[in-house]
């Protein structure tokens, strides 16, 4: 835990100095206006980005969340995730939210230390169980019209001592009891989206080296640099990094690729992308009408692969950190679609239990190009943080397929979609495969390989 003098003191029922919060406030009564008029107001008002405080940081990203990244409309509810260490920026969210016209917020927080008494003392038939009560309350609020923000902030090693197999029938039956509201989301039926709060273990775990309150004041830093919050004015610059990522997608759209394939060291990687693909990036309109940036930040272009088109060898550029565990050094090999070999220099077991969750869990689920200039790759960091980490490479995902990423693919059957090669599984595991190392080729119907990635940049400029 940080010490009660550290820079950006976080915990609960920490106040901060009302000039601070008048600094604040002044940016923000500007910022709605301003913003979506010119985009300049906000500078004249708001003090440089190298000037605020910590508080006016927090509420720039809570501001940004809500107006952004939710796009949230007056009388919405709001469904809240969050964990105890995040309980600040919590806190900001919801009041944006009211500025906003949320009708209710609802946050529910976890408690992580809590969590692992059950590790301790819960019966062996505890693991099987997940509750399923809440999880399905969570589909009714969707269907009724709630808004879902996360806020990711997890300990990525909270649970790497506990017994994998605990751990992985755990993670199955949340994944089960989670399915009908995570539906909801993977059709972007509701507008969604996720932002990071540093908290005091995951920081522990990027910086290990140093002071809890110095690695506290780092993670943040990380977190509004690399979520565009440190900019002039974080409203236009990700209004115009959404309109860089849509004209990605749209050039890929219009290239309509049979195929990926992938070289670099440790990997020789052939990757069929799903009949009716599309590619898709930054913000989407979701079924309820309400145009949302799912991820903050979000560097990815991402599409449907051919559940059964994926052959050859992939080697992980990064750690993937699986629901408190870290997995390292991944290696599988592929044979249509299929994954038939996997290895891990660490974590082999939790990946093994993974990838044997269903038989989707052994195919992709999604395709992802990032170049290696993103600021998060730039950042130098692994994040152990899956919004970060996949945002700093291209990346590929077992598992579930987003029906979006298929022409019409929300109005597609479960048949339909499986028919077209879309995935079907309860897991979606990103994972790391991009660097500066990597080229990617286009195959075009007719075979020819057209360069798309060099060097892990883009090779055609748009
Ligand atoms: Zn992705
Ligand atoms: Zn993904």
């Amino acid at each position: 835990m940080p010490s009660s003098s550290a820079p950006c003191d976080l915990r609960p029922g920490t106040t901060y100095n009302s000039n601070i919060r008048m600094v604040a406030a002044k940016i923000l009564s500007h910022t709605p206006a301003g913003i979506r008029g010119n985009g300049t107001a906000m500078t004249e008002t708001a003090t440089a980005p190298e000037a605020r405080t910590q508080a006016d940081n927090l509420d720039l990203l809570a501001y940004v969340a809500v107006n952004v990244g939710l796009g949230l409309k007056p009388g919405q509810e709001l469904v809240m995730t969050a964990s105890l260490d995040s309980v600040a920026l919590a806190r900001r969210i919801s009041e944006q939210a009211y500025r906003a016209g949320a009708s209710l917020v609802t946050t529910l927080f976890n408690d992580e230390e809590g969590a692992l008494a059950r590790y301790r003392y819960a019966t062996d038939a505890s693991f099987d169980h997940a509750a399923n009560w809440f999880y399905n309350g969570m589909a009714a609020a969707f269907k009724s019209g709630a808004a879902r923000l996360a806020i990711s902030g997890a300990n990525p090693t909270l649970l790497a001592n506990e017994n994998p197999e605990k751990v992985g029938r755990a993670n199955r039956a949340v994944s089960l009891a989670y399915r009908p509201a995570l539906e909801l989301i993977a059709r972007h039926e509701i507008n969604w989206t996720i932002v990071a709060s540093a908290t005091p273990a995951w920081a522990a775990a990027v910086f290990p080296g140093d002071a809890p309150d110095v690695a506290l004041a780092r993670l943040w830093e990380a977190i509004f640099s690399t979520s565009r919050i440190n900019t002039a004015d974080p409203v236009s610059a990700w209004r115009a990094h959404d309109v860089e990522l849509q004209k990605r997608a749209a050039y890929m759209n219009e290239k309509r690729y049979f195929a990926l394939q992938y070289r670099g060291p440790g990997t020789d990687f052939h990757l069929g992308l799903a009949d009716d693909h599309q590619w898709l990036g930054g913000g989407t309109t979701a079924g309820n009408g309400v145009y949302c940036i799912p991820n903050m930040p979000t560097e990815e272009i991402f599409s449907a692969p051919h559940k059964e088109r994926a052959d050859g060898i992939v080697t992980a550029t990064k750690p993937l950190s699986h629901q408190g565990t870290m997995i390292e050094g991944i290696q599988v090999r592929f044979e249509k679609g299929r994954i038939v070999e996997a290895r891990a220099t660490r974590g082999q077991e939790v990946l093994e239990k993974l990838i044997d969750t269903d038989d989707g869990a052994r195919r992709l689920g999604e395709v992802a190009l990032v170049p290696h200039s993103s600021p998060i790759a730039q950042s130098g960091l692994v994040f152990l943080n899956t919004l970060f980490d996949e945002n700093a490479a291209s990346h590929i995902a077992l598992g579930q397929s987003y029906s979006s990423c298929l022409r019409d693919g929300e109005k597609l059957s479960a048949e339909a979609l499986a028919a077209k090669g879309a995935n079907e599984s309860l897991i979606h595991v990103d994972w790391m495969i991009g660097s500066g190392e990597l080229d990617i080729d286009g195959i075009t119907a007719s075979g020819a390989a057209e360069p798309l990635m060099r060097g892990g940049e883009w090779a055609c400029s748009v």
